[in-house]
């Protein structure tokens, strides 16, 4: 058990300085005392039975061997990327020339088929370290990887352990980050059941061995603080409606809170094939279906009609944006201020990682309104006026129901999963705990991240990790490597 004196936090109720947090040693928040009493209790999400990873950060400068550890700065809840895919890691920067007059997301895949189809497990751990390092320093306290990489380049399944699999929880336990781990089940290369194409091979996987599997990481990782295992399924084109409705049915019964993914609606011409096949639009048919819940997590959902966003809200399903790779792979603009006054639930990820910052994906949230609607402050809230603190907050606790872990928000049994904002550095200076989200949405202060924790445990100080200096070069000959012609 460890207590910590937080200068200026902030709490689900709201700014507060000199606070004191006690974390036990399972990495849960067990009492929050703001001087005035306890802090009310989060309870909706349940805490797991736990024992600790290996703590992977310096010990800190700060500790103390009596009483509380002295944070100074402003705590902030971190937050959960809901949505990744490691392994694209290794295309950014990569993919912006021009390829034909006609450019568009289609053609990007092509390009990550080819990535896709030279990865070895090795080469995924690192990809994945650096990225979830990187991650950290963001401010993304956990992630919920996408993960559809499953065969050998050969297109064989791996015999025993999955190797592709193994190294993304690997690289997790290095990099210290919470990690929610979605197996992702894809079948058909288009709506209509057609087969899989030779650069889609290394994502097969039959229904009996994604339950099977699921069911196996869920007794086996029962036990870990950081780790929670999900499911995904890849788009309405890649996994026909019987198949997603019979698993989903069967995953429901493994785990009535298991969080479940899925792509949809994110181009339109996904939208314009599901219709010429089933004459429903993808998220009707989604709809339609009955299987939304709360634990459900719908990534792009990005043309969604008005009615099919009430929808989603109605169902308390979660929609992830991910707004940088929508404008980098040109997708088009989600609803964002339609969908929150709907009463819709909204989280971040950070998807083909052509951006790994909350803060930026956050910022484009309220940007792409503010430049459709010619106004400020579109997403402010009645009862929370500045934008930073209203769209961090809420995306820090949907992001935790999306990817199903106790974190998102100081509060009691929550876990502390927190970021430290250096309030001298320039581009915070003049903030107040009011301001201090919008410095940092707004006025570039991601460089003012300068510690991050991750289940109690200090896995960023001052900037750094421990893993950077053993990382620089492996990543480097790794990249050279990818780069040469393959
Ligand atoms: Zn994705």
């Amino acid at each position: 058990m460890k207590q910590y004196q937080l200068e200026s936090a902030l709490l689900p109720q709201g700014w507060v300085r000199e606070c004191t947090v006690t974390v036990a040693d399972d990495g849960i928040i067990t009492h929050v005392d703001t001087g005035a009493g306890l802090a009310p209790t989060l309870g909706s999400i349940s805490t797991p039975d736990v024992a600790l990873a290996p703590d992977l950060a310096p010990a800190s400068d700060g500790a103390s061997t009596f009483g509380a550890e002295r944070v100074a700065g402003i705590a902030i809840p971190g937050m959960p990327n809901a949505h990744s895919h490691a392994f694209q890691r290794a295309m950014v920067g990569n993919t912006e020339y021009r390829v034909s007059a006609r450019d568009s997301f289609w053609t990007w895949r092509q390009a990550m088929y080819q990535l896709a189809n030279r990865i070895e497990p090795e080469e995924l751990q690192i990809l994945a370290t650096q990225l979830f390092v990187e991650m950290l320093k963001a401010g993304y306290t956990s992630v919920a990887e996408f993960h559809y990489l499953h065969r050998q380049k050969n297109a064989a399944p791996y015999p025993g352990t999955n190797g592709l699999w193994e190294a993304i929880d690997n690289a997790a336990e290095i990099a210290g980050i919470g990690l929610t781990f979605l197996p992702t089940l894809y079948q058909t290369s288009d709506f209509g059941g057609k087969p899989l194409k030779r650069e889609q091979a290394r994502f097969a996987m039959d229904t009996d061995v994604f339950l099977r599997a699921i069911q196996q990481r869920l007794a086996d990782r029962r036990h870990q603080s950081r780790a929670r295992t999900g499911a995904a399924f890849h788009s309405l084109r890649a996994v026909p409606l019987e198949h997603l409705r019979e698993a989903a049915l069967q995953l429901r019964g493994l785990d009535a809170a298991l969080p479940v993914h899925i792509h949809v609606a994110e181009q339109l011409r996904e939208v314009k094939a599901c219709r010429q096949e089933t004459g429903r639009r993808p998220i009707e048919l989604l709809l339609d279906s009955g299987l939304l819940t709360p634990h459900w997590c719908l990534v792009h959902a990005t043309h969604a009609t008005p009615e099919e966003l009430k929808g989603i809200a109605a169902a308390a399903a979660i929609v992830c944006a991910s707004i940088s790779t929508e404008a980098n792979l040109g997708d088009g603009f989600f609803d964002t201020t339609r969908f929150l006054k709907a009463g819709g639930c909204l989280c971040v990820g950070s998807d083909s990682q052509a951006t790994v910052s909350p803060a930026e994906e956050l910022r484009w949230m309220e940007y792409q309104q503010r430049l459709r609607k010619k106004r400020r402050a579109v997403l402010a809230a009645d009862t929370e006026p500045h934008v930073g603190t209203r769209l961090w907050r809420d995306a820090a606790q949907h992001g935790a129901q999306a990817i199903g872990q106790p974190a998102g928000a100081i509060a009691v049994g929550r876990r502390a999963d927190w970021l430290v904002l250096d309030d001298t550095h320039p581009s915070m200076v003049g903030a107040t705990a009011e301001t201090a989200l919008d410095h940092l949405l707004f006025a570039g202060a991601s460089a003012a991240i300068r510690d991050v924790m991750v289940a109690g445990r200090w896995v960023i100080l001052e900037g750094r990790h421990a893993a950077d200096e053993a990382l620089r070069g492996r990543f480097a000959h790794l990249m050279h490597g990818l780069a040469a012609p393959g």
